[in-house]
């Protein structure tokens, strides 16, 4: 028959990883055909409501430089979905962006999300799927997504244990036999190292930068462990005192001290969860180890410091910020095997 999902995902089948820090979209034929920052930018009219004026990259470029009346925001905060209009509109429109209503055949959808969302959540993403012209929608939580796009044996009576750390969220969760054994998902990630630097420079430097920029500095210096050298980064701001431009030079060892809260924070997350594990997956997690997927996973010796910690193997994906949209997608394309494990 045609339209039987045995025969795999059509060509245009959409599978997406709605995060918090970006939106990625994948196809069979085409690969990643989307990746895009998850923000719209939004402007305030008198009593008309909003009127949004640009979505993903676009939006993006915004942040820090607009008027007041317009924001730019970011729909998927923490996680969870904390903006029910604006993740319809950026989820359409990102959609209709790859989509482009070329095909006969409307798509069939597949969206991960944070395991940690409401049952009305789901509804809300599964509707805005719909509104943007999905044939049928399923939804599959994240770690799954992400132990699937890392081949883990998941249907085996096995611990396959993946952390995702991501902007808004880490999520550590425990698979054994197409299940989920355990999960947990703290609201502390990217965002929150982002937000520390900007603090550790406002209170020892009075320098004033960008949520962006501290994003920038935690990607080329931040690290997880202290190690012997040290690498500085040239650093542009606002002195708060005589409110002029500066540069300054600050170093990785700072850098380290202002995120080693929330890297503490990732650490205690994963040795909860692998005090929760039932004895026998316990053994297992010896042997297999543990995964480390999203963004935040590329945090300098993050898998270093959580090897020193838990004395257990610790593998990042081979690339973690596309790992959970790659799961995604192979479980759309064999939905046979995997229907069982999407989430209701
Ligand atoms: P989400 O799923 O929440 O959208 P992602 O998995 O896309 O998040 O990861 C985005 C987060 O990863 C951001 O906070 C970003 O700053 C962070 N990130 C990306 N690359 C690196 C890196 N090399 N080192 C540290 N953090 C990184
Ligand atoms: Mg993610």
């Amino acid at each position: 028959m045609f339209l039987d999902p045995l025969i795999g995902l059509f060509s245009n089948d959409l599978a997406i990883d709605l995060g918090t820090a970006n939106t990625l979209i994948y196809t069979k034929n085409g690969g990643i055909v989307l990746n895009e920052p998850s923000m719209v930018a939004v402007k305030t009219r008198d009593q008309r409501g909003t009127k949004v004026l640009a979505v993903g990259k676009e939006a993006k470029e915004m942040l820090g430089r607009t008027p007041k009346d317009i924001a730019v925001i970011r729909p998927m905060a923490d996680g969870v979905i904390a903006d029910f209009d604006s993740t319809e509109i950026m989820l359409k429109y990102f959609i209709r962006k790859v989509h482009k209503r070329r095909a006969l055949v409307r798509p069939r959808i597949i969206i991960s999300v944070p395991s940690g969302v409401t049952p009305v959540e789901k509804r809300a993403v599964r509707e805005a799927a719909e509104s943007a012209g999905a044939r049928e929608v399923f939804l599959i939580e994240e770690p799954m997504a992400a132990a699937i796009g890392t081949d883990l044996p998941i249907t085996e009576p096995t611990s396959n244990v993946v952390v995702d750390i991501g902007a808004g969220t880490t999520e550590v969760a425990v698979i054994s036999m197409a299940g989920t054994v355990y999960s947990r998902s703290v609201r502390v990630g990217g965002d929150k190292m982002d937000e520390s630097i900007l603090q550790y420079l406002k209170r020892k430097y009075n320098l004033l930068i960008g949520l962006q920029t501290a994003e920038v500095i935690k990607i080329k210096i931040g690290k997880a462990l202290k190690t012997e050298e040290t690498e500085t980064l040239e650093v542009k701001g606002r002195d708060l005192v005589s409110g002029i431009p500066k540069l300054l030079t600050i170093d990785s060892e700072e850098v380290r001290k202002a995120i080693s809260e929330q890297v503490g924070t990732i650490v205690q997350t994963v040795r909860i969860a692998l005090e929760q594990i039932p004895p026998e997956l316990s053994g297992d997690v010896v042997d297999n180890g543990i995964f480390l997927t999203g963004g935040g996973a590329l945090l300098r010796d993050l898998d270093v410091l959580l090897r020193e910690e838990t004395r257990l193997p610790i593998t990042i994906t081979d690339d973690p910020l596309i790992t959970v949209v790659i799961g995604a997608g192979k479980a759309l394309s064999n939905l046979s095997l995997y229907r069982e494990i999407m989430a209701q």
